[in-house]
C-alpha cells in the first residue's frame, strides 16, 4: 500500500476514495490516531484509510463521518465500500481519538456569535481544563496524543486489537496536571491515584507562562465581561496571568500553594511545592509493598490518596510551626468544600458559561457546568466530543440557538473574540504589552 509520509502531506485528506485530497482551511477537519497493527498497515487488506506510519490519519469531516458510518453497517451490501474486520477495528479505535477543527468560517461565525453572548450576559463564568494549557507546554489529557490515550493505546496494543472491544473506561480522574515530580509530562498514571510513573520528560511547572487564553480571560475579568472562573487545572497559571484569587476557583489546587495542616494560613510560592520524595515513598509501598526510598522524616500518608501531602516546611506563624501540606487533590481525595461552594454560588448565578479546553467528565467538577439560570447558554470550545454538545446547540422557544459548540484551539477562538469584545486601538496596546507582562510572570517564579 502506499502509506503517506511525512508533514507535507499533512492536510491531504487520508480517506482512500476522497474527492477532493487537499485539506484546507476552508474545511473541516478531523484527526485521528491509531495503534500499529502487527506487520505494519502494509498488511491490511485493500485499506480504506491511508494511515500514516506511527498510525495517525487526518480527514475531511465528511470523510471521516462516511468511514465511521460504514465502519458501523452490519450489512455489507448497504455500506458505500467494503472495509476489512482488521481495518473497522482500527477506525473503531481511532474515534476515541478523534480531534475535530472547524473550518475557518464556521471560528469566526462562532466567534460573532458568543461574543455577543458575552457582551449580553448578566454572569457570565469560564469553566477551564487542560486543553487551555498545551500550548503552555502542558500535554492535554485526551485526544489523539493525550496523557490518557497514551495510556490507552499501551493497552490497546495487546489487548483491543484482537478482541473489537472497548478500551477501559477511566474515571473521575483529576483533569489538572496535579503532581508529577516537579515536571508537567504527558503520561498519566493516576489510577491509583499516584503522583508519577517514572517518566520525567516535561517542563517544569516553574517554566510554564500563561496562554493567549489564560491571559484573555484575565482581561475579560478586568473588563466585567466575565465574573469568575472556575478551573480544574492545579498549573497556577490563571493567577500568574493576574487574576485575583477572589474571582477564581481552583477546584483541584495549586501546584504552587501550601498551606499549614494545623491553623490553614496559605503561602503562595514561587517554586512547585509537593514533595514528590513522600510520595514516592508510599506510592511504591502502596503498590509493591516494599520500597528502597528512604522515608522522610515528616512523611505522613493521606487516608484518602494514600499519598503524603506534606512538603516538609513548616507555617512560619507565632507559635504554630504546623506541618504545610499541599493543596491539590489527587484521586480519591475530596475538594477543599471552601472552593467549591465559592464556584457553585457562581455557577448558580451564571447565565452564560463558556467552558474551554475541557472535556467535562471529570466529578463533581463538570456537575457545576449545567447548574446555571435557565435559559442557560453554554459554549464549549476544545477538539473533543462532549456530553454537553447538544445542549451547546440547543434553541430558545424563538428557535434560536442558546449557546455555541467550537471545535478547535481555545487560543485561536480567543484571539477573534477579542477582536469583538476590545475597541482596536485598546486591543493592540493589550497584545503589544504582552512582552512586559512576560518579564513580570518571570519575575514571579523561580526554582526552589
Ligand atoms: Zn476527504
Ligand atoms: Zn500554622
Ligand atoms: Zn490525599
Amino acid at each position: 500500500m502506499d502509506e503517506v509520509k511525512g508533514t507535507e502531506n499533512m492536510h491531504c485528506c487520508s480517506f482512500d476514495e476522497c474527492q477532493f485530497r487537499r485539506i484546507t482551511t476552508s474545511d473541516g477537519r478531523v484527526e485521528v490516531r491509531a495503534s500499529v497493527p502487527k506487520g505494519g498497515f502494509s498488511k491490511l487488506q485493500e485499506p480504506k484509510v491511508k494511515w500514516r506510519r506511527i498510525g495517525d490519519a487526518v480527514f475531511h469531516r465528511d470523510c471521516w463521518d462516511l468511514v465511521v458510518k460504514t465502519c458501523r453497517m452490519r450489512s455489507k451490501k448497504r455500506a458505500p465500500f467494503v472495509m476489512s474486520a482488521a481495518e473497522k477495528t482500527l477506525v473503531k479505535e481511532a474515534l476515541k481519538t478523534a480531534e475535530f477543527h472547524d473550518s475557518l468560517d464556521t471560528l469566526a461565525n462562532e466567534a460573532s456569535r458568543i461574543a455577543d453572548l458575552i457582551k449580553n450576559a448578566e454572569h457570565c463564568v469560564a469553566f477551564t481544563g487542560a486543553g487551555i494549557s498545551t500550548s503552555a507546554g502542558i500535554g492535554d489529557y485526551r485526544g489523539k496524543s493525550g496523557k490518557w490515550t497514551e495510556e490507552d493505546r499501551g493497552n490497546l496494543n495487546t489487548e483491543i486489537l484482537n478482541q473489537g472491544d472497548e478500551p477501559k473506561q477511566k474515571k473521575a480522574r483529576t483533569e489538572d496536571v496535579s503532581g508529577t515530580h516537579g515536571n508537567v509530562d504527558n503520561d498519566d498514571d493516576s489510577d491509583n491515584g499516584k503522583h508519577d510513573n517514572g517518566v520525567d520528560d516535561g517542563v517544569p511547572y516553574e517554566e510554564l507562562r500563561p496562554t493567549y487564553t489564560h491571559e484573555a480571560l484575565c482581561k475579560l475579568v478586568q473588563l466585567g465581561l466575565i465574573k469568575h472562573i472556575i478551573s480544574q487545572n492545579g498549573d497556577g497559571l490563571h493567577g500568574l496571568s493576574g487574576i485575583p484569587s477572589t474571582n477564581l476557583s481552583e477546584l483541584h489546587g495549586n501546584v504552587f500553594i501550601e498551606k499549614c495542616e494545623k491553623c490553614g494560613t496559605r503561602y503562595e510560592r514561587p517554586f512547585y511545592v509537593l514533595d514528590d520524595h513522600a510520595s514516592l515513598y508510599y506510592e511504591e509501598l502502596n503498590d509493591l509493598g516494599a520500597t528502597t526510598v528512604k522515608k522522610p522524616r515528616h512523611a505522613k500518608r493521606c487516608d484518602l490518596c494514600g499519598l503524603c501531602h506534606r512538603t516538609s516546611r513548616k507555617c512560619k506563624r507565632k507559635g504554630c510551626k504546623g506541618h504545610l501540606i499541599d493543596s491539590i487533590i489527587n484521586f480519591r481525595d475530596n475538594l477543599e468544600e471552601d472552593i467549591f461552594h465559592t464556584a457553585q454560588e457562581h455557577a448558580a448565578k451564571c447565565d452564560l458559561m463558556l467552558c474551554l479546553g475541557t472535556t467535562m467528565t471529570v466529578s463533581p467538577a463538570n456537575e457545576l457546568v449545567e447548574m446555571g439560570k435557565q435559559p442557560l447558554r453554554i459554549v464549549v470550545c476544545n477538539r473533543q466530543k462532549t456530553d454537553v454538545d447538544k445542549l451547546c446547540v440547543s434553541q430558545d422557544k424563538k428557535g434560536i440557538q442558546l449557546g455555541s459548540r467550537v471545535f478547535g484551539d481555545c487560543d485561536s477562538l480567543l484571539s477573534q473574540l477579542m477582536q469583538h469584545l476590545m475597541n482596536h486601538d485598546d486591543l493592540r496596546k493589550w497584545e503589544m504589552e504582552q512582552t512586559v507582562r512576560m518579564k513580570a510572570y518571570d519575575k514571579k517564579r523561580t526554582k526552589s
